[in-house]
């Protein structure tokens, strides 16, 4: 008889799972289980409607750095299936890709369906069922072995089942996983911008190219662009604190102080160097490689610094405040804005409560997760996708490998 597999949710780990299932065992016979009417809805969304697929960096332990949650199991798995691996996949399946300047990787088409459709093309196949408008509500273990799958007044029983429900906003919405003795990291956001308690609006659009940002009581320092918004600040490095300090944040019930290093981190000496070296420049118009015009005279006025005055002529007392404003600004920040290209959720299954080299539930034999479901996130860049395509094609392989009894992994 055949092996019956079921997938609880069509997002993309249940679709890369399903496609990767349908070729290691083309004899088994895939169920899967959307709650919604749609498959891979985030998929399609993502990016912009681009899908950032992936990030184009190879080295699994480089990789894995850019997971505030999960890069230990991350890190191990990459072994196996790693960014290189998600290019190949697509490409062989006539899916180009390009590499933005900030590594970012996209569809050569700039359009999220072109991902789409390849992964459903994947997943054709007679073995294939897709049960749409299908919540699972409740996991049993059944009886030889099997594992019952409740939906409705309806109960199936499966000899695999793959969890693949994505994040989700409330610890509630994972009490029926917490039931079969999963231990639930409380979810929480991350990837959102901050909310300054006094915005600079006059400053929208305004980039700081290479600035420091760190939030007092949390010891973590992320460098990058810093871009000024309508109510407070977004870029590169505000986005990838906010993924480290999520728990932080959300503990302080998001009242927080950032601290803004502009010149990148460069400590006293060196930024009171660097101001000297246009020792003889009204401070007005001296000029910096990352620091825009705006932004400078901004900073100035912040200070209370004389512009007109050249650095070699500013009062100590005035350098001294001009110094702390460049290393150290701070801003209070209230709120948070949920950053749209794209948004995770920080929580979920307990890694404690999965066997580390397969992600099968320690509690149930033959039930396992992939995704978003597990307390597992990255940073933005095409990390949280590709989080969900090596969780994938890790279980695929672990049931492949236990069908047909092959050494670990
Ligand atoms: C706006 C936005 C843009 C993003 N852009 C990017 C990007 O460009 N690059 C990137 O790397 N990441 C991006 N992300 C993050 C990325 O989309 C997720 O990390 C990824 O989709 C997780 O995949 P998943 O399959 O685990 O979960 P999901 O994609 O959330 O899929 C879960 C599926 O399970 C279904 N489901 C849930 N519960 C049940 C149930 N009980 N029974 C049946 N079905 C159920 C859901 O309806 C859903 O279809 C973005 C996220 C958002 C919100």
């Amino acid at each position: 008889m055949k092996k019956q597999i079921a997938i609880i949710g069509g997002g993309a780990a249940g679709i890369f799972t399903a496609a990767h299932l349908l070729s290691f065992l083309p004899n088994a016979h895939i169920s899967l289980f959307e709650k919604s009417s749609k498959l891979l809805e985030k998929v399609r969304i993502s990016g912009g409607g681009r899908c950032n697929v992936t990030h184009a960096c190879f080295e699994p332990k480089k990789l894995a750095t850019h997971y505030p949650r999960g890069e230990k199991l991350l890190k191990n798995l990459f072994h196996h299936f790693q960014a290189s691996d998600t290019v190949e996949w697509f490409t062989q399946r006539g899916v180009a890709l390009k590499t933005e300047s900030d590594g970012r990787m996209f569809p050569v088409t700039d359009d999220s369906e072109t991902i789409i459709k390849a992964m459903l093309l994947a997943c054709k196949s007679e073995n294939f069922t897709i049960h749409y408008r299908s919540a699972i509500t409740a996991i049993r273990k059944g009886s030889n072995g099997g594992i019952a799958l409740q939906r409705g007044e309806t109960v199936s029983v499966f000899d695999y089942v793959i969890v693949t429900t994505g994040g989700s906003p409330s610890e509630k919405g994972l009490q029926w996983l917490a039931v079969l003795g999963h231990q639930i990291v409380k979810p929480v956001p991350s990837l959102f911008t901050f909310n300054l308690s006094k915005p600079h609006a006059e400053l929208m659009g305004v980039v700081a190219k290479q600035a420091q940002v760190r939030i007092q009581g949390f010891d973590f320092r992320s460098v990058g662009p810093v871009l000024f918004t309508h109510w407070g600040l977004s870029g590169p490095a505000v986005l990838r604190l906010s993924a480290f300090a999520a728990r932080f944040l959300a503990a302080q019930n998001y009242q927080y102080d950032v601290h803004i290093n502009w010149l990148g981190g460069l400590n006293d000496e060196e930024v009171r160097a660097l101001l000297a070296t246009q020792s003889a420049v009204k401070l007005k118009n001296q000029s910096f490689e990352h620091l825009p015009k705006r932004l400078w005279l901004f900073l100035l006025d912040r200070a209370e610094v004389n512009p007109e005055l050249p650095w070699g002529d500013t009062p100590k007392k005035h350098k001294n405040r001009l110094v702390n404003i460049l290393m150290d600004d701070c801003y209070p920040a209230k709120g948070k804005t949920t950053f749209k290209e794209e948004f995770v959720t920080a929580g979920g299954v307990s890694l404690q409560s999965i066997q580390q080299k397969t992600l099968e539930s320690k509690s149930v034999s033959n039930l396992f997760f992939a995704g978003e479901v597990l307390d597992m996130d990255g940073v933005t860049g095409g990390f949280n996708f590709q989080a969900a395509w090596t969780t994938s094609y890790t279980v695929a392989k672990a049931i492949h490998q236990r069908e047909t009894r092959s050494p670990s992994l």
